[in-house]
């Protein structure tokens, strides 16, 4: 197609467009990914400390315009093809988190592990896809280039299913998953860093947070792709 369009002065994105329907996933421009929405992806990211108890939260931007557009397609239709690009802005948080820890050398030696934050079964079995899970095998794989030693460990299981937190504050979403997660498995000796798509109030982090450091599991904080604004 590409050589079509060449031969023939097409813009190709167009031709995708009629030919396959294919838009932009941030913006619905025709065609593929276009630059604007690709340089959102690649916005340094950010640390900030207030949503969590006593640890960092690094995140690739608010949840806003083309990045929460790209997350929903990733998210809700099962976008695969997004999935390299949001593993790049993963390690990109995870390396941020890394430079903001004081006397946390970033050397390959420590070893890291990326915690996934685990999804509701029925939600996987709905989308078909483990978000989570995904972005830290990409995430983890990028940075083990970079010559970290970095693995998955889904070591965070749910004990009870906690109710439906989309119509609920702040507080009654930290009342909701209090007690929710357990740290399942011997504890292991690398430091964690808990990985999700989207924090919204934190809630979520700090139960994980709680569980991980009730098990003696040493978290140096989170790193989600965006973050509510
Ligand atoms: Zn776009």
């Amino acid at each position: 197609m590409a050589r079509i369009a060449k031969t023939h002065g097409v813009n190709i994105d167009s031709l995708l467009d009629l030919a396959l329907g294919v838009r932009c996933p941030g913006c619905a421009r025709p065609g593929r990914m276009c630059p604007a929405c690709r340089a959102s992806l690649r916005a340094p990211p950010k640390c900030e400390a207030k949503p969590l108890a006593g640890a960092l939260l690094a995140h690739g931007g608010e949840y806003e315009g083309a990045l929460r557009s790209i997350l929903i397609h990733a998210k809700e239709r099962q976008a695969l093809t997004l999935l390299p690009q949001l593993g790049e802005v993963l390690a990109r948080t995870v390396l941020a988190l890394l430079a903001n820890q004081e006397g946390v050398p970033l050397d390959s030696r420590a070893g890291l592990l990326l915690v996934p934050i685990p999804t509701q079964c029925s939600h996987v079995v709905e989308r078909g896809l483990d978000l989570p899970l995904e972005l830290a095998k990409r995430a983890a794989k990028r940075l083990n280039s970079e010559g970290l030693t970095v693995r998955v460990h889904s070591g965070l299981v749910l004990i009870r299913k906690p109710a439906d937190q989309s119509n609920l504050g702040r507080s009654q979403r930290k009342a909701n998953l209090a007690g929710a997660l357990r740290w399942a498995g011997p504890m292991p000796r690398a430091r964690a860093i808990l990985v999700d798509d989207i924090a919204t109030t934190g809630a979520t982090l700090n139960e994980a947070i709680r569980a991980c450091r009730a098990a003696g599991v040493e978290v140096l904080g989170a790193a989600a792709i965006a973050r509510t604004p």
